[in-house]
């Protein structure tokens, strides 16, 4: 589990605000949901014979011996609540965004504590939904620069009733080559067929090479719906690469699943997995109610971004120094009233006093545009003192009481550039 230091969290909160943003534009709301559920909850929306469910899960029993979860995702969740709440109104479109945790091999891209932002949207079963969600993966990478750096996978993986055609006709397949399968494979050919289409052994992919294909058993309307899909991502001009192998890890999806992948992260190269979940909502007692979604792994996206050398940083407009005690406490009403004016600068005071020498090497240090310099001179003139710390400009002393449209101009200045 990892830290997130002051250094990084820059870029974290511009991901959460481009989030917040782009899903309000977009007529999302907010859920905020628990990090604890029970047990079975992951175990009956996820999939029994899943890599999650199987070996990832920090499963306990609580004190009343109730066994608990730490989620490992957040759909489970949110289709919980959403029927609990009788959320399940057409159209619903929400989102959330928090820790996750799965008992892994933590390495790069990887952790054991990791944090994904969620969208799930209910009540709409066409493929225009699929479409919108898409659109709204792609305005987030825009915003935050990373749109030439993904790329869309997308597979139809047909209804439960054709993937149990495909299962018989797969499972006889590799019946016959058993002894080429990896190990986990071999155990899934009872259990879970179709999760070896997702495999990682080269020599399983090999014997794939060979298999029948998904789309070969599945119904028309399906097809027909996926064509629209791909019809809708062509007028947005969204890129697309077809991926038959994309089934993705859990048990719930259905026709449309997708994933953004990259090559600038190596072995963890998914940033966002998505796809149609239609059966989750009646599998937890609600009301049949079609749904879709997807969740991005925002470590994912900030290694992306720093591969891309994007980097976000919030240095302090004014650094302020003050001379004595005299200086420090003139200064202090004139402060709380700019920052009252002035939300948007951000005025940092020099505290613990020292020696001018001492607090102009803090201010150079602190990264701020100006030193705001309150010396005993300019204490008694009523004027303050202005030296640019970062900016081509020259140091200025003026009335006190200017002060207000020199800020108003630097605030000018900095939002126009
Ligand atoms: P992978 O194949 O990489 O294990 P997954 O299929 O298990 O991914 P999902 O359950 O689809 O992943 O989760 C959605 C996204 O969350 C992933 O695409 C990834 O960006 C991120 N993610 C998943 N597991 C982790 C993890 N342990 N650490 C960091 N990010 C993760
Ligand atoms: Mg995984």
């Amino acid at each position: 589990m990892v830290d997130i230091l002051p250094e990084e969290t820059p870029l974290w909160q511009s991901m959460e605000t481009a989030a917040l943003e782009v899903l309000s534009s977009y007529g999302y709301s907010e859920m905020r949901l628990p990090i604890i559920e029970s047990t079975d909850l992951f175990a009956r929306s996820i999939g029994e014979v899943t890599d999650i469910v199987e070996k990832e899960m920090y499963t306990f029993a609580d004190r009343n011996d109730d066994s608990m979860t730490l989620r490992p995702e957040g759909t489970a969740g949110c289709v919980r609540a959403v029927v609990q709440h009788n959320l399940a109104v057409t159209p619903q479109r929400l989102w959330y965004m928090g820790p996750m945790f799965r008992y892994e091999r933590p390495q790069k891209g990887r952790q054991r504590q990791f944090h994904q932002l969620g969208v799930e949207a209910f009540g709409v079963a066409t493929p225009d939904q699929d479409a919108e969600l898409i659109a709204i993966c792609r305005q987030l990478w825009r915003r935050l620069g990373v749109d030439d750096a993904l790329q869309l996978e997308i597979n139809n993986i047909g209804s439960a009733d054709d993937r149990a055609r495909y299962r018989d006709a797969l499972v006889a397949y590799l019946s016959q080559h058993r002894n080429q399968l990896d190990a986990d494979s071999q155990r899934r050919l009872e259990s879970n067929p179709l999760r070896i289409l997702d495999s990682k052994s080269p020599d399983t992919q090999a014997v794939l090479d060979g298999a029948p294909g998904l789309q070969d058993y599945l119904d028309d309307t399906t097809q027909s719906e996926f064509q629209v899909l791909l019809g809708y991502l062509d007028a947005l001009g969204v890129r697309y690469v077809l991926n038959p192998r994309l089934v993705r890890g859990l048990d719930y999806y259905n026709k449309t699943v997708f994933e953004w992948t990259t090559e600038h992260l190596g072995a963890q190269s998914t940033v966002c997995g998505g796809g149609r979940y239609d059966s989750l909502v009646e599998t937890f007692g609600g009301k049949a109610t079609p749904a879709a979604g997807f969740a991005v792994g925002l470590e994912r996206l900030t290694l992306l971004m720093q591969a891309l050398d994007i980097t976000v940083s919030t240095p302090a407009d004014l650094y302020v120094i003050t001379a004595d005690e005299n200086a420090y406490q003139h200064s202090l009403p004139r402060l709380d009233a700019l920052r009252r004016q002035f939300p948007d600068i951000d005025i940092v005071q020099h505290l613990g006093g020292g020696s001018f020498k001492s607090q102009f090497k803090r201010a150079d240090k602190s990264g701020a545009a100006w030193a705001l310099v309150y010396g005993e001179a300019e204490v008694a003139a009523g004027q303050v003192t202005l030296k640019p710390l970062r900016a081509e400009a020259e140091q200025q002393t003026i009335p006190d009481a200017e002060l207000e449209a020199f800020l108003a101009g630097y605030l000018a200045t900095a939002q126009s550039a």
